[in-house]
C-alpha cells in the first residue's frame, strides 16, 4: 500500500495516484516522503516533484505552493503544476528569457522578486521537460 498523492491547483486535479515515494522541493531543500511519514505542513518552492510508483517514475513541475503530509496521504496545493508531458518547452524558454532580461536590464530594481520567481518557474519546467526527453531515449 503506497501513499495517496494528490497534486491540485485551483483549476484542476493534476495528479492522483498511490505512490511509493514522493520527492518535493521544500523551501529548505528537497524532501523525500515515504508511506507512514509523520504529519507535517510546509511551503514548497518552484521546482520538480518526483514520484515513484513501482518501476515507474513520474516528473512534474510545481510553481511553489503548499504541502500537507499525513501517514497515508500527500497533498500538494500549487498555483500551477504540470506533468512532464504537458510542458511547452518553447513557452518556458521564452518565460526564462523575459525573466532574465528583467533581472539584468535597466528596470532590474523594479520587480526583482517577481522576475526571480518567474525565472525559477521557467527553470523548473525546463528541468522537468528535459527528464521527459531523457526517458524517451
Ligand atoms: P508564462 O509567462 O509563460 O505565462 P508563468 O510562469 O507566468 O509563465 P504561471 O502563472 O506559472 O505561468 O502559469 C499560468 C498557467 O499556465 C498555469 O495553468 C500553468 O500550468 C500554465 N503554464 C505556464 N507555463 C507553461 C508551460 N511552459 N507549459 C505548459 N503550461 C504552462
Amino acid at each position: 500500500m503506497g501513499i495517496r498523492t494528490d497534486i491540485v491547483t485551483a483549476e484542476r486535479l493534476v495528479f492522483s495516484e498511490d505512490a511509493d515515494l514522493v520527492v518535493v522541493p521544500g523551501v529548505e531543500g528537497e524532501m523525500a516522503i515515504l508511506p507512514h511519514h509523520a504529519p507535517l505542513m510546509t511551503m514548497l518552492q518552484p521546482g520538480e516533484v518526483r514520484i515513484k510508483m513501482g518501476a515507474e517514475e513520474y516528473y512534474l513541475a510545481v510553481s511553489g505552493g503548499f504541502l500537507e503530509v499525513k501517514p497515508q496521504r500527500v497533498t500538494i496545493l500549487a498555483d500551477a503544476a504540470e506533468r512532464a508531458d504537458e510542458i511547452d518547452v518553447a513557452r518556458a524558454e521564452a518565460a526564462k528569457r523575459r525573466a532574465e532580461e528583467r533581472l539584468t536590464g535597466r528596470a532590474a530594481e523594479v520587480n526583482n522578486v517577481a522576475a526571480e520567481a518567474a525565472l525559477h518557474r521557467a527553470l523548473a519546467r525546463l528541468k522537468v521537460a528535459q527528464k521527459r526527453r531523457q526517458r524517451r531515449l
